[in-house]
């Protein structure tokens, strides 16, 4: 083969991957596609309106929704889950504590529903509540005139909780503290889906504040031993189980980066020196496969895991305490 024909060859190559990769991470915010029969995933615009991504789960007289997302995205999610189905929404699971994902929760005990999260959600509303809600400057948080996040309204603490009417079985687990201490998956068995929240993020989507970064492979790991076809994620589009292993993969590598990095003397003024220079991705020394989840946060993520290696403790501790 000659030279000019292998590049001709490559070139094309790239090409179907680059419109391959394209087309797999393009954002189309608000809207519904169904996954599986009865399953549907109604992707949130983050851009424009800070919304999560809400999952609407059939069941044989209700319906489960994952997520309360922001007052206003639990609206229109609402407003989305009626026109796939004409039950009744039953049970709205929080999968962590942070206002795009539990802050419309007094919209939807408003519309008849309740709010359902692993106690861990709970308990991280109460470290960071109600001062988050205050410092909250949106139109629709300040229009319900609450004084505080309203927390869900059932709780579990043994995990698998578990819904099943006999037409489904619907999983809600803990796998342990990454993303936030109240971290809760929803897994299909039979449908072989998985809901993940913000603990497995489609993109550089990773807010790591609250977060055990050090732990965040691990539970990555945990969610991962399951039999999955569809990856669901709290932001990002759907994929399948290379979410999941490129999330934790990224994980490892920054924080393997940082730690470098510490080793050879450098600050947290260094890495935002270097995130200004554009230097700190290749300093980090990422594997090809991390490219999706690395963004213009880089340098406030290299921060943070900087933060929780050199203060020795998970980085939620430094944020909310014990
Ligand atoms: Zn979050």
């Amino acid at each position: 083969m000659t030279r000019g024909r292998i590049i001709l060859l490559s070139g094309f190559a790239a090409l179907i991957v680059s419109v391959f990769f394209t087309s797999g991470i393009t954002a189309q915010p608000n809207t519904v596609q169904q996954i599986v029969p009865g399953v549907w995933f109604r992707e949130g615009d983050i851009k424009k309106e800070g919304h999560c991504n809400n999952i609407i789960i059939e069941m044989k007289d209700y319906l489960i929704i994952v997520d309360a997302n922001f007052p206003s995205g639990a609206r229109l999610a609402a407003a989305d889950a009626k026109k796939v189905s004409s039950k009744p929404i039953k049970y709205v699971f929080d999968t962590h504590h942070h206002g795009d994902h539990a802050y419309g929760n007094a919209v939807w005990t408003e519309m008849g529903a309740t709010t359902l999260a692993y106690i861990g959600v709970a308990q991280e509303m109460k470290r960071y509540e109600p001062k988050r809600w205050m410092e909250t400057n949106r139109a629709d948080v300040k229009e319900l005139k609450r004084t505080t996040a309203e927390p869900p309204k059932q709780t579990f603490d043994t995990t698998p909780f578990v819904l099943d009417d006999g037409t489904r079985r619907v999983e809600f687990h803990y796998f342990g503290w990454a993303h936030t201490r109240g971290d809760g998956f929803v897994y299909l068995p039979k449908e072989q889906v998985l809901a993940t929240g913000d603990a497995i993020a489609n993109g550089p989507f990773n807010y790591m504040a609250d977060a055990d970064i050090a732990n965040w492979p691990k539970v990555a790991d945990a969610a991962g031993k399951r039999k999955i076809k569809h990856v669901l994620p709290g932001h990002g589009r759907p994929g399948g189980t290379e979410v999941i292993t490129g999330q934790g993969k990224f994980m490892k590598e920054i924080y393997a980066g940082v730690q470098g990095l510490i080793q050879s003397g450098k600050g947290v003024d260094d890495i935002q020196k270097m995130g200004m220079a554009k230097t700190l991705e290749a300093a980090l020394k990422f594997s090809p496969q991390s490219k999706t989840w690395i963004g213009d946060g880089l340098a406030g993520q290299a921060v943070l895991v900087h933060e929780e290696i050199s203060q020795k403790k998970p980085h939620g501790e430094i944020s909310g305490g014990k």
